[in-house]
C-alpha cells in the first residue's frame, strides 16, 4: 500500500486545464482561446526572428561557458531589464537606487517579491484587484503576505469601476502593499487613463500603500514599450519607492524559458544595496540561482540597437494583429446583429477580452462549438485568427439569442 493511499486527487489549474481538455476534443473545429500565449494567423506558436539571431550569436560565441550564474543573475540583462521598465533616463536608475534580480519569469519576480516583504515589511497585506490573474492571490498567500482584494471591474459598463477602487484604497490598511497591473489588466483588459493613474497615484502616496507593479506585457499591449509602462514611470517620478515584476514571456515570446526580472525602487542608494542583499538570503534556498539561456538572449537583443529595433518592430506586429482580432470579431458580431453592446471588445486592451459571457454559455459554445476558454468569459485574442473569427461570432450569437 502506498504512503499516499490517501491523496486526494487536485483539480486541474482553471487556465491550464482549458489546454487539458482541448488537447482532448477531436473535432477539427476546436479552438483554443483559453491560453495566454501568442499565435500566429496559422494558429502557431511563434519564435521572434530577433530571439533566432541571438540564438544564433550565443550558439557560435564559444567563449561561452554554463557556469552558474550569481544569485541575482545576470548583471547586464538586469541593467537592461531596469532600463527598459523605467525609461533609460530615469533618475531612479541614474542615482543607483534600483535594485533588480533576475528572476523565473513573472510569477518567480511576484513570488520572490512577496517573500521578501513578507520578511521585511511592516505591513503584511496586499490588495490585489477584484478580479485578477488567478495566480496572484496563491503567490502572495504562500509568500506568507495576506491577501485582500480592491473593486476593479464593473460587469454592468464592461469597465473600469473606479469610484469603487478609489473606495476600497481609501479604506485599505495605510501602509498595505498594492499590486498593479501595469497595463492590459489580465482578465479584463481593463485599464485606467493616464488621469485615473494619477489620481491613484496620489491617493496611494498619501496614504503610504506600497505600489507592487506586475509588468507581464509591456509593449504587447499598445505596441509601445514606453506608453506600456508609464504607469509605473508615473509611481517612479515622484521619487517614491515602488516594485515591479517584468516578464519576457509575452513581448519577447520567451514563455518556457522562465525569464523575468524583480526591480525595487527604493529612496536612496545605500537602502537599495541592503535590499538587495536581503533578496539573496530569500533566493539562495528557493531556487540557489537563476537559468542562464533566456537572459542571455534578453541581454543580446535589449543592448545591441539593432536586434532593439528589430524587437520593437516584431512585437508592434503581434500587438497589431491582436488589435485587428478585436476589430474583426467586433464587425463580426455587428453584421450578425448580435444583441447587446460589443464595443468593449474594442475597448478593452491587451491579450484578453472579458466578453461578458456567463458560465453557462461558455460551457455551451464548448459543447456545441468547441471552442475553450475559461469559464468567466475570457478569450485570448492572440489565439484567435481571421480564419477563426466567423465560428467564434456564430457561436457567441448563439449562446445569447
Ligand atoms: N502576471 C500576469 C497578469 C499574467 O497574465 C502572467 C501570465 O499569464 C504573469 C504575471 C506571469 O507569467 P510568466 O510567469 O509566464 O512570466
Amino acid at each position: 500500500l502506498s504512503v499516499f493511499s490517501n491523496i486526494a486527487q487536485a483539480p486541474e489549474d482553471p487556465i491550464l486545464g482549458v489546454t487539458v481538455a482541448f488537447n482532448k476534443d477531436q473535432s477539427p473545429l476546436k479552438v483554443n482561446l483559453g491560453v495566454g500565449a501568442y499565435r500566429t494567423e496559422e494558429g502557431k506558436p511563434l519564435v521572434l526572428n530577433v530571439v533566432r539571431k541571438a540564438e544564433q550569436l550565443l550558439v557560435n560565441d564559444q567563449s561561452r561557458v554554463k557556469e552558474y550564474l550569481p544569485i541575482t543573475g545576470l548583471a547586464d540583462f538586469n541593467k537592461l531589464s531596469a532600463k527598459l521598465i523605467f525609461g533609460a533616463d530615469s533618475p531612479a536608475i541614474q542615482e543607483s537606487r534600483v535594485t533588480t534580480v533576475q528572476c523565473l519569469s513573472g510569477t518567480g519576480s511576484l513570488r520572490v517579491g512577496g517573500e521578501f516583504l513578507a520578511r521585511h515589511y511592516h505591513e503584511r497585506t496586499i490588495y490585489i484587484p477584484q478580479p485578477t490573474w488567478g495566480n496572484h492571490p496563491k503567490i502572495f498567500t504562500l509568500a506568507g503576505l495576506s491577501v485582500k482584494t480592491y473593486r476593479y471591474y464593473d460587469p454592468s459598463t464592461r469597465g473600469l469601476n473606479f469610484q469603487g477602487l478609489l473606495e476600497d484604497l481609501t479604506a485599505a490598511t495605510p501602509g498595505a502593499i498594492v499590486l498593479l497591473h501595469a497595463c492590459a489588466h489580465n482578465p479584463t483588459g481593463v485599464d485606467p487613463t493616464v488621469d485615473q493613474w494619477e489620481q491613484i497615484r496620489r491617493l496611494m502616496r498619501s496614504k503610504g500603500l506600497l505600489p507592487f507593479f506586475d509588468s507581464a506585457y509591456q509593449g504587447f499591449a499598445s505596441g509601445s514599450l514606453d506608453a506600456d509602462a508609464q504607469s509605473v514611470r508615473m509611481f517612479v517620478a515622484d521619487g517614491g519607492e515602488c516594485f515591479a515584476a517584468q516578464s519576457y514571456a509575452k513581448n519577447m515570446g520567451l514563455y518556457g524559458e522562465r525569464v523575468g526580472a524583480l526591480s525595487i525602487v527604493c529612496k536612496s542608494a545605500d537602502v537599495a544595496g541592503r535590499v538587495e542583499s536581503q533578496l539573496k538570503l530569500v533566493i539562495r534556498p528557493m531556487y540557489s540561482n537563476p537559468p542562464i539561456h533566456g537572459a542571455s538572449i534578453v541581454a543580446t537583443i535589449l543592448k545591441n540597437s539593432e536586434m532593439y529595433n528589430e524587437w520593437t518592430m516584431e512585437l508592434k506586429a503581434m500587438a497589431d494583429r491582436i488589435i485587428s482580432m478585436r476589430q474583426q470579431l467586433f464587425d463580426a458580431l455587428q453584421t450578425r446583429g448580435t444583441p447587446g453592446d460589443w464595443s468593449h471588445i474594442i475597448k478593452q486592451i491587451g491579450m484578453f477580452t472579458f466578453t461578458g459571457l456567463n458560465s453557462e454559455q461558455v460551457a455551451f459554445m464548448t459543447k456545441e462549438y468547441h471552442i475553450y476558454m475559461t469559464s468567466d468569459g475570457r478569450i485570448s485574442m492572440a489565439g484567435l485568427s481571421s480564419r477563426t473569427v466567423p465560428h467564434l461570432a456564430d457561436a457567441i450569437h448563439v449562446a445569447v439569442t
